[in-house]
């Protein structure tokens, strides 16, 4: 059975951080295929947390992978019209017939040292493998304060670390600073096209 890597992530911009953190894992771990999960849009949308319309993420995570034959963008929490968990897209996936044993998710270390405040995340280590990549700012040694039943189930891949977030995207962009080379070339020209992250919230 091929093993399959879940990339889950705002991707407001998608950038080269996330990229290199899928990539590594999958060729550390052995992964056929990884699939991004953009997420849908809140339902509330606030001044201090506004997000890119999901269709525009979506689209922005197409333009980064097209062309990658092992890589591939899922639309199920942008089309779900309720609030969506990591838990329930887990479920969906292992529900259309992938093995708990095949099954991966990737986060980087910031996400990952969150996990106790996910919905029902004492549920994650029974669905999958969980996949962490090191951040610059995160101490790879605060794993250890994360719950057995987590690091039961926890990978730690080493990969080169980018210091790049959306965050810096968007407000270099806002800043009239250059994201060529932060952010694949296609997804600068959508940027650009698009006009986003040009307002100030
Ligand atoms: P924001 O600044 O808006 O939070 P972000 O850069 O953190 O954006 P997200 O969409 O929040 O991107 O992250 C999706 C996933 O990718 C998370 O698991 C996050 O930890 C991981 N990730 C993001 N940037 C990096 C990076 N530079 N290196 C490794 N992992 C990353
Ligand atoms: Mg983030």
């Amino acid at each position: 059975m091929p093993k399959i890597g879940i990339m889950g992530g705002t991707f407001d911009p998608v950038h080269y951080g996330h990229l290199l953190a899928a990539e590594e894992s999958r060729r550390i771990l052995n992964i056929d295929k990884i699939i991004f999960v953009p997420t849908g849009d809140p339902l509330y949308k606030k001044h201090y947390n506004y997000i890119t319309p999901a269709e525009d993420r979506y689209a922005m995570t197409l333009l980064a992978t097209a062309g990658v034959l092992e890589y591939s963008v899922s639309r199920t929490e942008i089309d779900r019209k309720i609030p969506t968990h990591t838990v329930d897209t887990l479920r969906e996936f292992l529900n259309s017939g992938i093995d708990p044993e095949d099954l991966f998710f990737i986060t980087g270390l910031d996400a990952v040292l969150s996990i106790t405040s996910w919905f029902e995340y004492e549920k994650i280590p029974d669905m999958c493998t969980i996949v962490t990549a090191p951040r610059p700012g995160w101490d790879v040694k605060a794993i250890n304060n994360l719950p057995e039943i987590i690091l039961n189930k926890l990978k730690v891949v080493e990969i080169p670390q980018f210091a790049i977030s959306s965050t810096e995207i968007r407000e270099r962009v806002q800043n009239n600073k250059g994201i060529r080379f932060l952010v694949p070339h296609l997804v600068q020209i959508y940027i650009e096209s698009n006009n986003l992250y040009k307002i100030k919230i």
